[in-house]
This record gives C-alpha cells, sequence and structure tokens, in this order.
C-alpha cells in the first residue's frame, strides 16, 4: 500500500480542479477523482480500486456484485460508507489525519508523493 491511496480528505477537490468529469456509457454518473473506480455493472462509484474490488463476488458466472453495506472486515464490521457522493473506507480519525498530515507535510491533497 503506496501513500497515495491513503483516503485524504480534500484530495478529489484539489483533483477536481484540474480534470474535466469522467462519465458512463452505461449510467448518467459523472464523477472527477482520476483515482475513483466505477462499476460498470451496478453502476456503484467507489474512492478506490480497492474498495471497489471489495463489493465484487466470485459468485456466478461472471461474479456478482455485493451492495457495499453488506462488505464486512475480520471482525464484522462495515467497511464501505457512502460518503459525498461515492463509495469510501471508514472516516479517518482526528489523530489519523494528523499523522497525515505529518507524514505529507502539511496540506495533504495537493502534494500528494509519487
Ligand atoms: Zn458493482
Ligand atoms: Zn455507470
Amino acid at each position: 500500500m503506496s501513500a497515495s491511496e491513503v483516503p485524504t480528505p480534500g484530495a478529489e477537490t484539489a483533483v477536481e480542479r484540474r480534470v474535466r468529469p469522467i462519465t458512463c456509457s452505461g449510467c448518467s454518473e459523472t464523477w472527477t477523482a482520476v483515482s475513483a473506480a466505477h462499476c460498470g455493472s451496478c453502476h456503484r462509484l467507489f474512492a478506490g480500486v480497492r474498495l471497489f474490488d471489495m463489493h465484487r463476488s466470485r459468485d456466478g458466472e461472471h461474479g456478482t456484485c455485493l451492495d457495499p453495506e453488506t462488505v464486512l472486515g475480520e471482525q464484522g464490521q462495515q467497511r464501505l460508507f457512502f460518503r459525498d457522493g461515492m463509495w469510501r473506507g471508514p472516516e479517518l480519525t482526528g489523530e489519523q489525519r494528523a499523522k497525515l498530515a505529518k507524514v505529507w507535510g502539511g496540506e495533504a491533497g495537493d502534494s500528494i508523493p509519487a
């Protein structure tokens, strides 16, 4: 896992200012976060490809989409949460945010390390 995969509040807004909306040929959804993953089957939008993978099940000939609310972790905890127009991982605590800001040297989002 690289630092750029860590969900950062505000990161998408920085990207949104630079890119045109991305669209889907199968639904009316548009989004601007380049790291987002849109499902061509159930047309849900995920903040990242790892979150997208979590909602896919191997059941059925071509796999199945799970309701993200039913995707649970090892301890039975909910892993996907719908916020700000897309499915995201658990919200960071203030402590985690402070840690990230420190690692990334201040304003996280505009200066994501490669
Ligand atoms: Zn899906
Ligand atoms: Zn779609």
